[in-house]
């Protein structure tokens, strides 16, 4: 990774992503001005992964999990992974009775 400039597919349209290329932050009525890095992404993957959605936000809107194997994320993804894995701590607590 660290490519300043490459092409990937988000929902099966081709974007340009890389640390060179600008962009706002896609919050909706936010202006940051952000980069297409991983270190705007939502989730680990360009394009989308399991936890994100592959759009770029700035510091403000990407949140951190407490969960070492979870990426930053934006404010929805943040939450359905919240959701799932109080779900998934749910489901172990109820195989462990
Ligand atoms: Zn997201
Ligand atoms: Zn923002």
């Amino acid at each position: 990774m660290g490519y300043a400039r490459y092409e990937v597919y988000r929902n099966g349209e081709r974007i340009e992503a890389g640390y060179a290329v600008e962009d706002t932050c896609n919050r909706d009525g936010c202006e940051a001005k952000i980069d297409r890095g991983l270190g705007c992404l939502c989730g680990h993957t360009p394009g989308g992964d399991e936890f994100g959605c592959g759009h770029y936000f700035c510091e403000e809107h990407l949140f951190v999990s407490m969960r070492d194997d979870e990426p930053q994320m934006c404010e929805p993804c943040f939450d359905a992974a919240e959701k799932q894995a109080a779900k998934d701590a749910e489901e172990t607590a109820v195989a462990q009775i």
